[in-house]
């Protein structure tokens, strides 16, 4: 058989469909079914019930060559995940004598007698291979048809993780061919969605001509882009021939707006340019309230380059504390790149730093106007030189805040390595 290329995933629990329980089995299935160069192409949720559960399983045995169930192992008339697999495959429900005396040990050893409703979870469709359960009771079972591999796995995660890792991941690797899947992320900051499909659209409508199975993709968070690229092979020399080279022509096409290709995130990339010019940042905060300065520190070392901060809400912080002019304030209004740089130039000086920043701005949802809406925020770094810009952000409070604070790391960015875009 194989090497296996194709996975479904289906999370089976009702619990699941309610707001109180998430599906996060399937996010560890696909990393490392990823790892192991197999590609999920399709994941589903379904409730407790057998004719649900096994329409989905007939569904996902004609799209994909391995197919994991997770959850409805249990002992309970509501565990229908082995009945309903039998039923697929057409393959008899047999009783495991094995499986029952792992069983009753379990409970033997806690000095209990095994409720004979825990018979259930010896009944497993005819040849089914039993996976030992080291923390649990349900087994997990794996299935080998002459195409396809079937893999169950009891729903607990930290039931299901050891047990992957024990049985079903060598079994993949062992068919698998060396096939392997390494993935890169090119992020991406102060471009829209649309900018950055339009910059990187012709590049990565390439990729994959060498030979090496490509697929990019783009994922938009508030203030931040990320291309992922991953390339499949079976050749680790040439997928890191192939993934360097994605990169480097991304990088290219899309120029200074990249910031990471190595994994780090903004507030890192900033936290490295000012260590390693040993230059320490202060801020002054209206609107983001400290979220910089939160950002920054999440850095490990960042004491070495952060010095601290004001968060400067009311107008009276802003005059009496960092030294903004009263008729700045009362001439250009809070939310101006007059008073947003006299922040930042207020908060180096008291603070003694080298690069001060401040922001101020309306994030919403009330204190808009037409000439200055909400998402309107203005910011100014006071580094090598003093800029100052003032933005129109999108989304609701959260992503204007967020937003800000990406683009002041931004700033501050253009500033330490001297650019002026
Ligand atoms: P057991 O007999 O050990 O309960 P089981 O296979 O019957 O195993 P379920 O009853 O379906 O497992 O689920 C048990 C618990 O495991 C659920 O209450 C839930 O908290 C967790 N769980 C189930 N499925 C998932 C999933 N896909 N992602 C995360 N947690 C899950």
């Amino acid at each position: 058989m194989g090497p296996f290329e194709r996975a479904e995933i289906i999370a089976a629990g009702s619990e699941l469909l309610t707001p109180h329980r998430i599906d996060t089995n399937s996010l560890f299935l696909t990393a490392r079914l990823n790892e192991l160069g197999v590609v999920v192409g399709g994941k589903c949720v379904v409730g407790d019930r057998k004719a649900d559960l096994a329409l989905v399983f007939r569904q996902a045995l004609e799209r994909a060559d391995v197919v994991i169930i997770s959850g409805g192992l249990g002992p309970t008339a509501d565990d229908v995940t082995r009945d309903a697999v039998a039923e697929v495959l057409e393959r008899p429900l047999e009783e495991h004598a094995d499986i029952l005396d792992t069983i009753r040990e379990r409970f033997a050893r806690r000095g209990a007698r095994m409720p004979e409703i825990n018979r259930r979870q010896a009944m497993v469709p005819a040849g089914a291979v039993p996976l030992a359960n080291a923390v649990g009771t349900a087994p997990g079972l794996m299935i080998e048809t002459a195409n396809r591999l079937i893999v169950l796995l009891p729903g607990p995660p930290r039931e299901l993780r050891p047990m992957f890792e024990a049985f079903v991941a060598p079994r993949i690797a062992r068919d698998a061919g060396g096939r392997m899947l390494r993935r890169r992320v090119v992020k991406v900051t102060g471009r829209s969605e649309s900018q950055v499909e339009e910059l990187s659209q012709p590049v990565y409508s390439t990729f994959g001509a060498s030979g090496v199975e490509m697929d990019t993709t783009i994922l938009a968070a508030p203030g931040q882009i990320e291309l992922h690229v991953s390339a499949i092979g079976a050749d680790p020399a040439q997928i890191d021939r192939a993934l360097d080279d994605a990169v480097g022509r991304l990088e290219a096409a899309i120029g200074s707006p990249v910031f990471s290709t190595d994994g780090r995130a903004l507030e890192a990339v900033v936290g490295d340019l000012l260590r390693t010019k040993g230059w320490r940042v202060a801020a002054a905060e209206s609107c983001t309230g400290g979220g910089l300065l939160s950002r920054l520190t999440e850095v490990p070392g960042s004491s070495g380059w952060v010095i601290g901060g004001i968060v400067a809400y009311a107008n009276d912080v802003k005059i009496d504390q960092l030294g903004v002019p009263a008729d700045l304030i009362a001439g250009h209004g809070a939310v101006s790149e007059p008073v947003a740089q006299a922040m930042a130039e207020g908060v180096r000086r008291k603070l003694g730093a080298d690069i001060g920043v401040g922001i101020t701005g309306i994030a919403g949802p009330d204190g808009g106007s037409p000439e200055k809406p909400v998402g309107t925020v203005a910011i100014a770094v006071c580094g090598g030189t003093t800029r100052a810009r003032t933005f129109l952000f999108p989304g609701d409070r959260d992503a204007i805040r967020r937003h800000a604070t990406s683009a002041a790391l931004e700033m501050m960015r253009q500033d330490l390595l001297g650019q002026n875009l």
